[in-house]
């Protein structure tokens, strides 16, 4: 008999009988690079890979609708994936302790093993799991799939968590050698299944209306699409990324982040696929784009290193004077903002695309987030609830970061009068308006002086190019300037 996993370019031990185990995919749906599946299959079991969809479990960071979308697409290759080597995925909905316990009782399971994850409340609930199956004397075994550093591996030389970025990933950097990522099995032994297991569209992840339609366009989630999005930014974009990367209008980013989120594709993969580029390059051709790029997967290890060391930051702000801070709440404001008519287009052109494609360029990110906590002085949860329903990356630990950062509450925070100009940013950014011009139609015609303030346009000018304020598009919810002065009015009180 065929005992055996094949295992190119790694060693396998046999265990010395052939009672299967589990495997838990979470945010790690890949085949390559996957040590916890390569661990499972080493020991030599049959190995039963199984998915439980247990959204509860993850406290009040659910996975939002755009995520679920993303989600559903990725399990369903993942399991085509693992079609072709003859083994099936099994899908669950329940609680992953009760699921669990019927397979380790029906299929004399003896080992569990899982990628871990540093969320507050998967934390909580992977520790608990983990005590219980060792209370019954079932082996577990856990590994780092999704970081190139854990958070507890690096710390300040006072013993602390880091909360500036610059030392941080110096010492990551110091730290790290990340090696060649794991292969992706060839051959898997299956286990005999004596449980009834639901199918992936029991799940009922995909979207009831049609909002979606556009995502099927834009994006290829699942292990394969990953691969091909980072060779093609290889190929085509990490040279230039360092100039290129702040320009919405163009490609000048990986898009990387919703393949990541899912563990898609590992941070070992990224890193690896830049070296070999480097190497494969004349000497010091090319490094700035490289350098720029992988620290930006740098900014995802801070991320995650805040969020474990600083669990309450989803919901509190890190530093504590902000606690205290004068949100104004409207839901009209809100409401606005998130239509994307706020009347400044370069804001309204990304909430528009974040709507339509479940993604937002980084630079516009931080542009919509200065106005809806500077200007309209709406607090940067009810940014972060929203990026959380419509990110296909919505990512706990980068986008805690991100809103954060923008409200300057957060680590390595924008100083409080740090206050984005709307136009500035998107003459600076946007400078032939091409990226307004594709997400707010309804300006396309306006010359590019006027494109950013259509406000400030002669009415001739505004006419010619059919655009009526207030009408076919929003005067602006606010003045820019006085919401600018009352913000750093009170920022400066609890500075
Ligand atoms: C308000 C706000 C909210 C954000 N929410 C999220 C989120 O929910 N999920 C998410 O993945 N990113 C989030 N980001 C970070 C960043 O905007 C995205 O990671 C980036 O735009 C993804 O595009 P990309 O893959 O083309 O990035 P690239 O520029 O190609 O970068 C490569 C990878 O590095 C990581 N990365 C890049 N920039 C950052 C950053 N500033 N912080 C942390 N990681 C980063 C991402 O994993 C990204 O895929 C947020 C930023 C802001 C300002």
């Amino acid at each position: 008999m065929d005992k055996m996993a094949l295992w190119s370019g790694r060693h396998t031990t046999m265990a010395s009988n052939s009672k299967p185990c589990l495997y838990l995919h979470r945010q790690d749906l890949r085949l390559e690079d996957n040590p916890a599946l390569t661990a499972a299959i080493d020991s030599g079991r049959p190995v039963i890979p199984v998915f439980v969809w247990a959204p509860e479990e993850q406290g009040d960071w659910s996975p939002g609708a755009a995520s679920r979308w993303w989600l559903h697409h990725s399990l369903s290759r993942l399991a085509e994936a693992y079609k072709k080597l003859n083994v099936e995925l099994l899908f669950f909905k329940g609680k992953t302790a009760e699921v669990v316990d019927r397979l380790i009782a029906e299929n004399d399971v003896e080992a569990v093993y899982w990628n871990r994850r540093y969320e507050p409340a998967a934390v909580e609930h992977d520790k608990q799991l983990k005590q219980s199956l060792k209370d019954r004397e079932i082996e577990v075994h856990s590994f780092n799939g999704a970081l190139l550093c854990e958070p507890w591996e690096v710390e300040t030389q006072q013993g602390d968590p880091y909360q500036v970025f610059t030392p941080f990933w110096k010492s990551v950097r110091q730290k790290i050698k990340p090696g060649k990522p794991l292969n992706a099995p060839k051959e898997m032994q299956s286990a005999k299944i004596k449980v009834k297991s639901c199918q992936l569209d029991d799940f009922g992840l995909l979207p009831k209306l049609d909002w979606a339609d556009a995502f099927t366009d834009t994006w290829t989630p699942g292990e394969e699409g990953a691969r091909e999005k980072l060779s093609e930014f290889i190929k085509n974009g990490i040279d230039d990324y360092k100039e290129q990367r702040d320009f919405p209008a163009g490609r000048g980013t990986s898009r990387l982040s919703p393949h990541l989120h899912l563990g898609e594709i590992s941070p070992t993969q990224v890193w690896h696929a830049v070296e070999v580029h480097l190497n494969r390059k004349r000497k010091n051709d090319g490094q700035p784009g490289a350098d720029s790029y992988l620290s930006e997967i740098g900014w995802r290890e801070f991320g995650y290193h805040i969020l474990y060391h600083f669990p309450k930051t989803t919901d509190k702000a890190l530093k504590s004077n902000f606690e205290g801070f004068p949100w104004k709440y409207s839901k009209k404001n809100l409401r606005q903002w998130q239509k994307g008519n706020t009347g400044y287009p370069i804001v309204d052109a990304g909430m528009r695309e974040l709507w339509e494609t479940g993604w937002m360029h980084n630079r516009v990110r931080m542009i919509v987030g200065s106005f809806l906590t500077k200007d309209l002085l709406l607090s940067w949860k009810k940014g972060a609830q929203w990026f959380w329903d419509t990110l296909v990356d919505a990512d706990l630990a980068n986008n805690t970061l991100g809103w954060q950062w923008v409200a300057g509450s957060g680590a390595d925070a924008a100083p409080y009068f740090r206050i984005f100009n709307p136009i500035l940013q998107a003459e600076r950014y946007d400078p032939k308006g091409e990226y307004v011009r594709r997400w707010v139609p309804e300006l396309a015609d306006l010359p590019d002086k006027w494109i950013h303030k259509p406000w400030e346009a002669p009415d001739e000018v505004l006419e010619k190019a059919g655009v009526t304020l207030g009408e076919t598009y929003p005067e602006p919810m606010v003045d820019h300037f006085e919401a600018r002065d009352a913000a750093l009015g009170i920022y400066k009180k609890i500075k």
